[in-house]
């Protein structure tokens, strides 16, 4: 956590934020939130993630009362202040306190600048290996703080050489607990169309690929595909090359999973060159 962040409506040391242990967001885990990357003191993609934040705000009924703009202010003051040339910036809008500490008040906004590690080299090289689990994401299309059943998980992970896991219902996969996913069969892309987060790393990889079907993609065809890989903000693009301990694929990265890697990093290095 970087010196400096937003709380309590204003610019103020990080270690004095605060929020109320009755807020809905830690006895009901309502609230949500969002998260972007700065590179060369830019934070990529800013108005896409803001106005994702936006509209989770709005869809569960959390007032925040700054617009657009005001945020972007408040972000690039913070990038100054902390002197972020490369990192995360964290935004959270917790649900409130409210009478009957069910129903939505107006919460606390919360803005934080990090330190982030992407994931390393070898990951990119080899690919990473994921888990099926059978669930759906409540409101998936909300960036919710909701993550109790992989963080549950998660602590199993790392002896197993696990990456994260697949989401799947009903035969159907939607996402990973914090990634989409793709899947190249035959030359063609395909990605998930529902029960899933709009990733904006997602749209990014969309609009530089040259056709990417968005539509129901069945658990099995994962497992059939030639190649696979998962995208985030915190992963860019990452292979998968391996589920339930089975091979997708060769096993190994897949040349067009390798081309979109090339083709996202330009994306990545002209938006560090824009002002
Ligand atoms: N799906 C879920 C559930 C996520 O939590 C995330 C990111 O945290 C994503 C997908 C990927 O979204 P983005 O590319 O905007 O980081």
């Amino acid at each position: 956590m970087k010196p400096f962040c937003f709380a309590n409506d204003r610019i103020l040391p990080s270690e004095q934020a605060f929020i109320h242990p009755l807020d809905i967001g830690l006895i009901r885990g309502y609230a949500i939130f969002d998260f972007f990357r700065t590179e060369n003191f830019k934070p990529f993609f800013l108005e896409e993630y803001l106005r994702r934040f936006i509209s989770s705000a709005e869809r569960t009924y959390l007032p925040l009362n700054l617009g657009l703009h005001e945020l972007e202010r408040i972000v690039h003051e913070l990038i100054e202040k902390n002197e972020l040339e490369q990192g995360g910036i964290r935004m959270i809008l917790s649900g409130g306190v409210s009478e009957n500490h069910f129903s939505p008040s107006r919460g606390s906004l919360f803005i934080f600048c990090e330190t982030l590690n992407m994931p390393p080299r070898e990951k990119y090289e080899f690919g990473v290996k994921l888990l099926s689990e059978e669930y759906v994401r409540p409101l998936p299309t909300i960036k919710s703080t909701n993550y109790t059943l992989p963080v549950r998980l998660s602590v199993n992970w790392k002896e197993q050489g696990v990456e994260d896991l697949i989401y799947h219902y009903d035969g159907i996969i939607s996402e990973s607990s914090r990634s989409n996913i793709f899947i190249v069969k035959d030359n063609k892309i395909a990605t998930p169309i529902a029960n899933i987060l709009f990733g904006i790393t997602r749209r990014n990889v969309i609009a530089l690929s040259d056709g990417v079907e968005e539509r129901d993609i069945y658990l099995d065809e994962l497992m059939d595909a030639d190649e696979a890989f998962i995208t985030s903000t915190t992963k860019r693009i990452l292979p998968v090359t391996n589920i339930d301990g089975k091979p997708i694929g060769d096993g190994k990265v897949g040349k067009i999973t390798r081309l979109l890697m090339e083709k996202f990093r330009e994306v990545e290095l002209k938006e560090r060159m824009l002002v």
